[in-house]
């Protein structure tokens, strides 16, 4: 069964072709990147082998999915004679608020909901929706599905979720702890029940997604039941570009001090704070530790900042548990710096027990939206 995953960012569009059988294959995978400059820039690669790249003109994201399609169909390299040969296209989207517990076939009724929880997450749903639209005329008759970020997370109880602010404000907008990367903490959480050898449902873990986005998760017997990023992505762990937990009167005073209006120290907070704030060197966790052994202060300053609190949000989650049978690192820095898991068991192993494994997975959230596609095209039939 053919199925196409497709991520929409602001600005950019993925997208990914599996076959799914028993067994998983990545026919084709891509990005259209700066979509709506003058200028586009396309790459992609077939079988992972032959890489390709291009500049193209993609004003928004419906002409990415043409693009996209183009691709698939293309007479000479693409893979696919005929749209028709989709069985089913699995969309991220970021936001599902509360009302979304797991993926879903969408229909009219789900296109609104998205819509409507794009005031949640006004730089994510609006791009999603655009990708659903133009899947749903460019893949006609072919089952579109939605996989939530957010929906993960739905398990978690109300003292985990629940601001210490008016309640009424929970109420009449919505604001309470949501949490993000759910497809990843999913995916990885899996993948350690099948390392330990053990049922999901049977273990506690820890999931600590380090991207350029960082987020953590207490997973009791399979199910997320706290996780550090909040109402929206900016809480909890320090970030390439995030600040990640902050004291909210400092918002307020730096508004103040600096003249700037609320859209000023979101954008402050959300880009030019982190690793890249600290460091004033990068947001890139390789350039600081480039700067870190040439002797940089500041750029030595955010990788500890960074640690310390990946330190502090296991101790605070090993609390929640009680047991934890794993601390489980994933996405690009967690996958790819040793240093930092044989740091985290060195110090935390004592606290944790002896029984806590620390392991580094590849996450895939790619391959997890094909599989929820490919489940529920597969119920339909
Ligand atoms: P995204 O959230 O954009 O998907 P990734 O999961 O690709 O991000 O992670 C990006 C981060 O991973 C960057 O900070 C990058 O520096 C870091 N990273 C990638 N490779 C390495 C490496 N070999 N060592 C340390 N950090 C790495």
């Amino acid at each position: 069964m053919l199925i196409l995953v497709i991520n929409c960012g602001s600005s950019s569009a993925k997208f990914d072709l599996f076959e799914l059988n028993k067994e998983s294959s990545d026919l084709l995978r891509g990005t259209v990147e700066r979509i709506g400059e003058d200028s586009s820039n396309l790459s992609y690669e077939i079988n992972a082998e032959e890489k390709i790249q291009k500049e193209v003109l993609c004003p928004d994201h419906h002409s990415a999915i043409k693009i996209i399609k183009d691709i698939l169909t293309d007479p000479e390299k693409g893979v696919i004679a005929d749209v028709s040969e989709v069985h089913g296209v699995g969309h991220r989207v970021v936001h599902g608020g509360e009302e979304f517990t797991e993926s879903v076939l969408i229909d009219e009724s789900v296109l609104k909901s998205i819509e409507k929880f794009s005031e949640l997450a006004p730089l994510h749903n609006p791009p999603s929706l655009e990708g659903i639209k133009g899947c749903m005329k460019i893949f006609p008759a072919v089952p579109q599905i939605a996989v939530f970020d957010t929906a993960f997370h739905q398990t978690m109880p109300e003292e985990a979720y629940c601001y210490g602010i008016p309640y009424e404000l929970y109420e009449k907008y919505g604001i309470r702890r949501y949490g993000f990367h759910g497809t990843s903490h999913r995916y990885v959480s899996a993948k350690a029940a099948e390392i330990l050898g053990k049922p999901l449902s049977e273990l506690n873990l820890i999931t600590v997604h380090l991207g350029n986005g960082c987020s953590a998760d207490a997973i009791k017997k399979g199910k997320s039941v706290d996780t550090s990023m909040g109402f929206t992505p900016l809480e909890g762990l320090l970030m390439g570009t995030r600040s990640g937990d902050l004291d909210p009167a400092v918002v307020t005073f730096i508004m103040q001090r600096e003249n700037i209006d609320a859209e000023g120290v979101n954008d402050l907070l959300n880009k030019k704070s982190g690793l890249l704030g600290i460091s004033g060197v990068s947001n890139d966790m390789r350039d600081i530790l480039k700067a870190i052994d040439s002797g940089d202060k500041r750029a030595k300053l955010a990788y500890d900042i960074f640690v310390y609190r990946i330190k502090k949000y296991i101790g605070a989650y090993a609390a929640v548990l009680g047991e934890v049978d794993a601390v489980v690192l994933t996405a690009g820095i967690g996958e790819n710096l040793p240093r930092l898991k044989d740091e985290l068991k060195r110090d935390l192993a004592p606290l944790l027990g002896g029984k806590t494994e620390f392991m580094a997975i590849g996450t895939n959230e790619e391959l997890l939206i094909a599989k929820d596609t490919y489940e529920i095209v597969n119920k339909m039939k």
